[in-house]
């Protein structure tokens, strides 16, 4: 088992970063970690006022693409762990806009990679891991029945998957190649606190909530795995400290639903909680034109994680989809502030426009 002693965490005001700062640190009381975010539209620092004043803790606001501050911070914080979250993560955003998803996602992950393996080829710690958070979708879209297993071909159908494909394949390119020890973690769908109210789940609790339409894709029949947020972060602590070099690890819940009833469930116990009548939020369900390229069907065989790192997923979906539910009711002030720009505004006050 590798012990991790300094962990640089990219991405972590993200969704996914900051719910995994927050699990982390709680089950590795004394280890530190440096936050590398830049604060993009997607990053919060609200998201992580419960470690902030942690003396183990430090937020640093940079560019993963950076690699004068990338190569400082991992000499000066003897990081000997990468988890590496940064990312533009939203499919629809890189239909409009690919270009950014390269530069991040792809160039991004190079230069951390390069300049990991400086670092780790300097032998300033004992041991050091680079582990990159990639995604299901990589592997493209499956038909009915079978799974992806950790040896399917890479097929990624949108910009987004493409770019985190092409990270991927570097950051085996870097283990191969340098013999440098990687791992590299491919999660399906995941929910939770934080989530950025753009994505299927939170922006449907939010229109919901201001009995706006809620938009569905094309049938509504494409199929997700989900995942809760908090087994997600456990399950990357798992690969981090146990996975073998080099290896490749599928996350999943063995939790698929069609996207439709995904939102009828989310209508369905919201009608209780807002004192609607039964049915009532079902009637803002709006069909809209099908994303282009919208995959059918995703599933994930996780046995690997199972068999190998006796990982298991502790929420059901049941219990996870009501406690998220729950959570953004109880933080709706955060869901308008996000999404009315207004931390973006403060930052750049604190930080400097971006
Ligand atoms: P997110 O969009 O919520 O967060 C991304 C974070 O990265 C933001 O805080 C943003 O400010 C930061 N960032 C963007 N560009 C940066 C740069 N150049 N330098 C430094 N920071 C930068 O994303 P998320 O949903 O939390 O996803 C995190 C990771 O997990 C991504 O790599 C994504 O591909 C992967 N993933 C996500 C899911 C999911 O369901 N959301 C599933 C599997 C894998």
């Amino acid at each position: 088992q590798f012990s991790a002693k300094s962990v640089l965490v990219t991405g972590g005001a993200g969704f996914i970063g900051s719910n995994f700062i927050h699990s982390f640190m709680a089950r590795n009381p004394g280890c530190r970690v440096v936050n590398l975010d830049i604060l993009t539209y997607a990053g919060n620092l609200e998201n992580l006022k419960g470690v902030e004043g942690n003396p183990d803790y430090r937020f640093v606001r940079g560019d993963i693409g950076d690699a004068a501050l990338v190569s400082s911070l991992l000499a000066e914080a003897q990081i000997d762990s990468v988890v590496h979250f940064a990312a533009e993560s939203h499919v629809d955003r890189s239909i409009t806009g690919p270009e950014i998803f390269v530069r991040t996602n792809v160039l991004g992950t190079q230069v951390l990679l390069e300049e990991s393996r400086k670092h780790w080829q300097a032998g300033v710690v004992p041991q050091f891991r680079f582990l990159q958070v990639s995604t299901d979708e990589v592997y493209g879209s499956l038909g009915d029945t079978g799974f992806f297993t950790e040896e399917t071909p890479l097929a990624a159908n949108s910009p987004y998957s493409a770019s985190k494909a092409g990270a991927d394949l570097l950051v085996r390119a870097y283990h191969e190649t340098f013999g440098m020890p990687t791992l590299n973690t491919r999660c399906s769908n995941n929910y939770g606190p934080y989530h950025f109210p753009e994505k299927l789940i939170p922006l449907m609790i939010r229109n919901i909530i201001n009995r706006q339409p809620l938009p569905v894709y094309g049938d509504g029949l494409n199929i997700r795995d989900w995942l809760h947020v908090k087994d997600h972060s456990v399950a990357i602590e798992t690969v981090l400290k146990g996975g073998q070099s080099g290896g490749v690890y599928n996350i999943g819940g063995n939790n698929e639903w069609k996207n439709i009833d995904i939102v009828n469930l989310v209508c369905d116990l919201l009608d209780s909680r807002l004192g609607r009548q039964n049915g009532e939020n079902r009637g803002l369900i709006t069909f809209v034109k099908d994303r282009p390229g919208h995959d059918r069907r995703y599933a994930i065989d996780a046995s690997k994680m199972r068999q190998e790192l006796g990982w298991e997923p502790s929420y059901t979906f049941e219990s996870g989809i009501a406690e998220t539910i729950d959570w953004y009711l109880a933080n709706q002030e955060w869901v308008e502030q996000v999404t009315s720009g207004a931390y973006r505004e403060y930052y750049a006050k604190q930080y400097g426009e971006r």
